[in-house]
């Protein structure tokens, strides 16, 4: 399987099912730059009322593994892959990813005060909605209205001008490129 991918000149990593961090990537924490943004985020979320709370970020390789073993014990591998990502493949292992809930530690869901206010304004932070509605065979992940990724907030805002967010993949046109 192949390594993950780097882009230099915008520093943008790439993790999905096709291009995986191997098991010595190890940040330990959420990025620090992410962290600076958030902070600024929640803080004009509360300005316009809304609450967000960061239920999930930084997920280690060895974490992922652990949870792997667990569900081995009551599940098959093939079902678990429909809904766990195998260690390595997880967005959460670069601590450039972020899952949200709302005050009722729901997680953030389409019809949520919240995601309309996190859709309009989170690229102007850094952040994009990782795995965009309908974009399931182009990113290889169905639709996260809670999963958000820090890119920096010039690639997001291109991507989000791009209409419904541009996926990474789309913008990199990872899927035509032999790597
Ligand atoms: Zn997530």
């Amino acid at each position: 399987m192949k390594k993950y991918v780097k882009f230099n000149k915008e520093k943008i990593l790439i993790v999905n099912k096709k291009y995986k961090l191997s098991r010595f990537f190890n940040p330990k924490k959420l990025n620090k730059e992410l962290l600076i943004q958030y902070d600024k985020m929640w803080r004009q979320a509360q300005e316009d009322k809304i609450n967000l709370h960061i239920v999930s970020g930084y997920r280690s390789y060895k974490y992922q593994q652990k949870l792997l073993k667990e569900y081995l014990r009551v599940d098959n591998i093939e079902n678990i892959k429909k809904y766990l990502a195998m260690p390595g493949y997880s967005e959460h292992q670069t601590g450039l990813a972020i899952d949200l809930v709302n005050t009722e530690s729901k997680l953030i869901k389409k019809h949520h005060k919240e995601y309309k206010w996190l859709y309009h304004n989170s690229y102007k932070f850094g952040f994009i909605l990782r795995y965009p509605k309908g974009k399931k065979l182009i990113t290889g992940y169905k639709y996260e209205p809670w999963h958000f990724r820090y890119v920096g907030k010039n690639l997001a805002k291109e991507l989000y001008n791009n209409g419904d967010y541009l996926t990474l993949e789309e913008y990199f046109q990872l899927n035509n490129k032999k790597r």
